[in-house]
Formats: C-alpha cells, structure tokens, sequence
C-alpha cells in the first residue's frame, strides 16, 4: 500500500515486487487507520485495474476511468447487498479494537467540541 495522494511509482511497485506482493495500490491503509481510531466497523472492495507503473506500459487515465464506469453498477450492488445483510445491533467487537489517538479529546486535554 502507499500513500494515498498518488498513484504508486515503478521504484515503489519494484520495491513490493522484491518483497513478495502480488497487488499494489492505494487504497484501504488510511481508511484502515481511521476506522481503528474511531473503532468503527470497516470493510472494502477493491478493483484491480492495472499493472503498476512501470511493470507493463503507462496505463492511461481514459482507461482506468472507463473500467471504473463500467464496474460501478456492480459494484453500488455488491455495497447495497452486504448493507442489507448487517446488523447494526450485534457486537462485533471493532469498537474494542480503538486505539489511542490525538484526534480523541481525552487524550489532547481539551474539551470536546
Ligand atoms: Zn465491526
């Protein structure tokens, strides 16, 4: 995973070749975080579009735009099934898992808004 503000590098996807990887992307990591922090319940979907850059050839933004067009109905039905099939009353345990954060007001010392 990299850091979400831009498309992996072909030194970055290299670099996880060497380590073993088999997907590259950049998505899901922040998300993750977040959702710890917060202790809410997190789950993604993710599409492989691409090889990464420079595995293959340049991909090209039109491209990626039209897969990503031509997925979403699928997608938008895939997120609307697994809503309908959870219960919001069942603990699940994810809001155990939180973890410390500074964006928490008890921990900064100041009150909350
Ligand atoms: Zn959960």
């Amino acid at each position: 995973m990299t850091d979400g503000r831009h498309f992996e590098s072909a030194a970055e996807v290299n670099l996880f070749r060497q380590w073993g990887a088999d997907v590259v992307g950049q998505t899901l990591c922040p998300e993750v975080y977040l959702a710890r922090e917060m202790g809410a319940c997190y789950a993604g979907i993710y599409l492989v579009v691409n090889y990464g850059e420079g595995v293959v050839k340049p991909w090209e933004h039109r491209e990626l735009e039209e897969i990503f067009f031509a997925a979403a109905p699928a997608f938008g039905r895939i997120v609307l099934k697994a809503l309908g099939r959870v219960t919001l009353d069942d603990d699940c345990g994810c809001a155990d898992l939180r973890k410390p954060t500074l964006l928490r007001p008890e921990n900064t010392g100041k009150r909350p808004l």
